[in-house]
Order: C-alpha cells, then structure tokens, then sequence
C-alpha cells in the first residue's frame, strides 16, 4: 500500500531540504565565528579542530533530536558498491538512572566500525588490524528516515590506520584533490591570478526498471541476483518505441512523487524523470553538484528508489541488464570542471583568451581519454555491464570521444594548419583565438558515443546503472589533472603563453585524435574502424580490470597521489572476487531453477500430454501434434539435465580456483559464463512450449508490461 504523503500540505521550498544538515541549517545553528571557521575547513584551507568538532557535532545532535532521531551512525561506502553504517544511540546513562543525550565531537570525527567483515583486498591484513570511518565534512549530515525510524546520519571516509583507502570516497576526494591542483597550476600559467580552487562537477542520470514485487518475489533469480537468468521475450518487445514517447502511468507518477519527495526532504535536486526505452524503464535526473556531494546523493538516490518502490508494491531493478533481449540500465555521468569564481572551464568563452583556455581544457581530456582509455572503461567494469558495453546495446566497450563535426573540424584544422570552413561556406581563419560560436544543442546529436561533448561538459555514458560514481570520476579526475600537469609544465616556461597553446593543441590534437569518432557507435562498422585505428577494445570485466595493475596505471596513480600500488593490488582483488562471487550465485541460481522449477514443471507437462495422447489413441484419434510437442519437450528436459550437470562441473572447477583470483575470476568468464547461455536456451525452450498455467515463475510479459 502506498503510504500516504502529505505532499501538498507544505510549500516545496519548506519540504528541501528539511532532513539535510545544510548550509542553511548550519549558518542559523552555529556560532557565526565556528561556522567562518567550519567553511575553511570544508574549502581545505585549514584543518579541523577539537573546538570546532565539539560545537559541530552538538548543534548537530541538537537539530537531529529536534527531527525525532534518537541514533546515529557514520555512513560510508565499502568497496562492495553498497553503503554501510552502524547506529549508535545518543544516550548517555546517568548513575540515578536517568539519561543525557550526547554526541560529542570526537564521535563525530572518528567511528570504528567492526570492519573485519568488509573486503580490503589483503590491505588490513598487510598495514594494521583495523579501520576507521572520518567524517567528511564537505558532504552534509542529514536524517535517513525509514518508515518513522529518523537517524542521523554522517557521510565518511573509511581508512585503515595507516591511511589506506577501505572505501570508495577517499580516492573520489584525493583525485579532486588532484584536479584541482593541476587546473589551478594550469590557469597560473595562463596568467589567472583570481581562482583559488577548482572543483570537478557532476550530474547523474540515474535509470532503473520497475517490477510488481509479488511478480518478483515469485522469480529467485531476481531475489537473489537482481536479473534474470531465464526468461524468453514475450511477443512485444521495445521495438514500438511506444514506451519511451508513452505518458508516465499513473501508478508510477504516485510513486515518483512520493520518491521526488524523499529525495527533495534530503535536499537532493531530483529534476527531471521519464520513460526510458524499455518497458518498464525509468530515469530520473538530478541536478549537477561536486563530484563528492554527486556520488554520496547518487547512492542516496539509489537507496531511496528501492525504500519507495517498496511502498508502492513495487521493486526498483538497478541491476545494468534484468532483462536480455530489452536495453539495460545505466547511469550516464555529466562532468566538468569549474572554478571558484564562476568559471565552466569546458565552456567556449566569449574572448580570444577564454577560448583558447576552453580549447587547451579540451585537447587535455581528449588526450587523457585516448591515453589512458583503458582506466576509464575499467572504471565501468562490472558483471552485469558485461551484459550492455560490447554487447548488442551499446557503447561498446571501446572508449571514444564525440566532439560534434564542427568542433572536431576547428580542431582538424588547427592540427593539420589548414582553412576551417563554416557550414555556411564562410571561410574562417581560425586560431585558437577565434572560434565560432557554437548552438548549444550542437553536440547533443549522439547518443552513441561513450564520452559525448554536450556544449559545456562531458558526458560518460558507460557507468553501469548499479555502480557507485565515484569509481568512474576518480579516473576521469586523475588522467585529466596527469594531462594538465603536462600542459602546465610547458606554458609555465614561456612567455608567449598564445604561441605555445597553439603549439600544444596542435602536438597534441594530432597525437590523440584517433580517439574522436562523431558516428554511431554501436554500428559493427565502427569496431572494425577502431581496430584499425588501434583502440583497446575490452569486452570484458576480467580483461578490463586487469588494467588497473599496469605499470602506467601504477604510476599515474602514485604521481598524482590517489591510489599506492598497495590500493590498486587490493581493489583488483577485491572487484575480480566480487565478479566471481555474483557469477557464481547466477550460475547457482540457474542450477536450482533449472532442476527445481523448470524440470518438473515441464515433467509434469509432459506427463499430461502423454497421458493425453494415450487416452486419445484409445478412441482412434490421431495426435502428431502433441506428439511432436512431447519429444520436443522430452528432448529439452534432457539437455537441461544435462547442461545443468555441466555447468555445476564448471562451477567446481572455478571454485577450485580460489588461490589465484585472477585464474578464478578468467575460469567464471570464460567457462562459467557460457555454460550458463548453454543452459539458459533450454529452459527458455521448454518456457515457449510449456503450458502457461504450469510455469513456475512469471513471464517477460508479466513483468515488462503489467504495472
Ligand atoms: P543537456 O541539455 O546537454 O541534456 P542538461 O542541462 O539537461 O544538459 O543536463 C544534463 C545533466 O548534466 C544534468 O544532470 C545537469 O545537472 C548536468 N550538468 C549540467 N551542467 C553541468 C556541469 N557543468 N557539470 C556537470 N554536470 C552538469
Ligand atoms: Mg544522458
């Protein structure tokens, strides 16, 4: 049952934010010189004291207390791709029996969660026993309410004692770190004197399917795997487009209301929401902040669909591909870069200096893209991506960058030295200096391109729909800041800061520009041009992963400071276990649908047309219809048995594996993983001809187009 929201009893502008320790809040709550205080500490340009903890934390326990919440806990995000948190309550036991409701500064700063169960990799074991979870106090505290129950909740980092990286948010924070220096090094040497800090930007797009729970609890595969293992197309696909263009049903717009609502009390900007391709398919949009703020509201986000779809009787699908043979789901990320006075640096400018900043701004992500493309597609490996990049939906999981043609011919011809012709058939001198103006909506033509220029910013559109944003953005920050350190080092030298731009764009245009592709890129045309062109194309989580270990990627990490050797060891570790880990329940699952579910149903099926067919004989009729239907099902019930005894020899023998994670995670890929696709024809088999009434778990139809 829905629950009721009293949506309109208040004015939206009082709703935002109400759960959010804001700015707002914190301005009207603390003492104006702690808060002075507070806002250095959040800009990174002083260091956060015991006063200023004390005052902050009681303020916050005051405000938390006021909104009914009687616990705390620090809230961080383990290298699973989930978000952890152990609650704690405020009171304090008097020795009279009675009790004080405290939450002292230290408690803010620093928690302990029992991390033994979380994955390090090895780290904990090699560095120190423990970890412990600090606050981050860029990203506000707010108060995650669950049916009534209200905690007050602390975004932090999670570190060994030694100072590993246990999480996702310490590398997120050391490559914003890292970008923000090597930009502002950079606009040093252009001659900027004004900006003090550069922040990278993000804006997610978030898509998720909606199923009936009853239909879902019905299908294991969907419980314990968030896709299915089975399942045939039913006669109506996505083909129609009918969904997409289709006005949202009403019993979705209650629910995204009711999610808009949550999502604004926690101050998160939910902006804009629609169909997406496939039946059942949603997006929802938010609004771009930093990178930080982004990626912790994002898992907020992600949290949030599935508590509301819940309400409402539904469950919200995140996984990248619950259902083959219709799009799967992913998670496109709006980046950039801006300064702390107001600067978009991926924006054209309107003055001959602005626009040859925004071009050497752009060459840089366009060679750190083509340099080092294999981190980025990396950083949207996952086993159910494995499913959408390199598959028959794109992108492919070959890295390119769209630019529009007009801006890749501006580009062409700065590199090549030639005349750049408008689309007009004006004829332009253009130097870095003069650039046309550019329509906004010029580059929004592709939707193909894995790393699209949209006008002012990049849009990643690899990310898988399940995957946390920091992964991807830690990649993105780094290789940008490693490319501007570059372009920095040479204009710092000169003193013809115009020439040498366009020096640089021309070097480096011409170096990288193999990466640009402005066609489509889910065409098979465009895999053989990128072969030639020499692109890395990993098709699959196993291979792109191993990237991470490189000696390149180990140097570019360690030079800018976001990952040691140690952490890069460990996350490989950690995200091939995770692989063979989620292949190992889908093939499991399979195993068990398939002899527990679809072999006696379809048994049982067969049983009743023999039975038919015998008693039909008796009276003389013929029937090579059914029996036709019986061999057909025999047939398939015997291969099923027998696919399904292969694929559980595989999965021993990937289990067997478990010394060397990389020989385990190789064995579920390339043994595992087909092995299932085996199997998996013969159940659909026997679904398409097995009598409906029998079948022991919901259909394609069921679930795509009943809401
Ligand atoms: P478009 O018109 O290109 O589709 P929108 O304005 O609709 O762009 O934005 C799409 C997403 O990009 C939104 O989440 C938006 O907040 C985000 N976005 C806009 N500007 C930026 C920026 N400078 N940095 C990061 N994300 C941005
Ligand atoms: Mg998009």
């Amino acid at each position: 049952m829905a629950k009721h929201i009293d949506f309109l009893k208040k004015p939206l502008t009082e709703i935002y934010g109400e759960n959010c320790f804001s700015d707002a809040v914190m301005k009207e709550r603390l003492p104006a010189d702690a808060y002075a205080e507070l806002k250095l500490v959040q800009a990174g340009k002083t260091n956060l004291t015991k006063e200023i903890a004390e005052i902050v934390a009681n303020s916050m326990k005051d405000w938390a207390i006021d909104k009914g919440a009687t616990h705390y806990t620090h809230w961080f995000q383990p290298l699973t791709g989930l978000t952890a948190e152990k609650h704690d309550s405020f009171i304090s036991p008097n020795a009279d029996g009675t009790v004080l409701l405290e939450f002292s500064g230290k408690e803010l700063i620093q928690g302990e969660p029992d991390a033994s169960s979380f994955p390090n990799g090895g780290l904990r074991a090699t560095f120190e026993a423990r970890g412990y979870t600090a606050w981050d106090t860029t990203s506000p505290a707010f108060i995650k309410d669950q049916g009534g129950v209200k905690t007050l909740t602390i975004p932090t980092a999670f570190i060994s004692y030694t100072g590993e990286a246990l999480d996702k948010k310490v590398p997120l924070l050391r490559s914003m770190e890292a970008v923000n220096k090597s930009s502002v090094r950079l606009l040093r040497a252009l001659g900027n004197t004004t900006t003090t800090r550069v922040t990278s930007t993000v804006g997610p797009e978030q898509e998720y399917f909606l199923v009936d729970e009853a239909l879902f609890q019905k299908r294991p595969d969907l419980l314990l795997t968030g896709r299915t293992v089975f399942g045939t197309m039913s006669a109506k696909g996505q083909e129609l487009d009918d969904h997409y263009f289709g006005a949202i049903k009403e019993r979705v717009g209650i629910f995204m209301q009711e999610l808009n609502y949550e999502l604004w009390r926690l101050g998160i900007s939910a902006k804009t929401q629609h169909n997406e391709v496939a039946p059942n398919q949603f997006e929802l949009a938010s609004i771009f902040s930093t990178s930080n703020l982004s990626t912790d509201s994002n898992q907020l986000v992600m949290e949030t669909l599935k508590a509301v779809a819940k309400r409402h009787g539904m469950v919200a699908l995140l996984h990248e591909k619950p259902f083959a043979g219709v799009n799967g789901s992913g998670k496109h990320n709006n980046w950039s870069i801006s300064t702390d006075d107001g600067q978009n640096l991926l924006q054209p400018g309107d003055s001959p200096e602005d626009n040859a900043q925004f071009l050497l701004f752009l060459t840089a992500v366009v060679t750190a893209v083509d340099r080092f493309s294999p981190y980025l597609r990396l950083s949207a490996a996952n086993s159910g991506n494995d499913h959408r990049l390199g598959a028959n939906e794109a992108p492919p999981a070959i890295i390119s960058i769209f630019l529009g043609d007009q801006l890749s011919e501006i580009l062409d011809a700065l590199a090549d030295g030639t005349i750049y012709k408008k689309r007009d058939g004006q004829v332009l001198e253009v130097g870095v200096t003069t650039l046309p103006t550019f329509p906004r909506d010029m580059t929004d033509r592709n939707r193909t391109s894995p790393f699209a220029f949209t006008g002012n910013k990049f849009e990643f559109r690899m990310v898988g729909s399940s995957q946390s944003l920091a992964g991807p953005n830690v990649m993105i920050n780094t290789t940008i800041a490693e490319i501007l350190d570059e372009f920095a080092e040479r204009l710092e030298k000169v003193e013809d800061k115009l020439a040498e731009i366009k020096l640089i764009v021309k070097e480096y245009y011409s170096r990288h520009r193999r990466v640009v592709f402005n066609g489509n890129g889910y065409s098979e045309e465009w895999v053989e041009e990128a072969a030639r062109r020499g692109l890395p194309n990993l098709t699959s989580t196993v291979e792109a992963l191993q990237e991470m270990v490189s000696d390149t990627c180990v140097n570019l990490f360690e030079k800018q400071k976001v990952f040691t050797r140690a952490e890069l060891e460990s996350r490989l570790e950690i995200y091939l276990e995770t692989y063979s880990k989620q292949i190992n329940i889908e093939a499991g699952v399979m195993v068990e649908m398939a002899k527990r579910l679809i072999a006696p149903a379809a048994t049982r099926y067969l049983q009743e047309v023999l039975n038919s067919i015998s008693s039909q004989k008796e009276l003389g009729f013929k029937t090579p219809g059914q029996e036709k239907l019986a061999k057909e099902l025999s047939l398939h019930i015997n291969k099923l048995f027998k696919k399904s005894d292969i694929l559980e020899e595989e999965i021993v023998k990937a289990l067997g594996l478990e010394h060397d994670v990389i020989a385990q995670a190789t064995a579920y890929r390339n043994k595992v993983v087909p092995a299932m696709a085996k199997l998996r024809i013969e159940g659909d088999s026997l679904e398409k001809i097995t009598d409906k009434g029998c079948w022991p778990y919901p259909s394609y139809e069921d679930m795509l187009f009943r809401l």
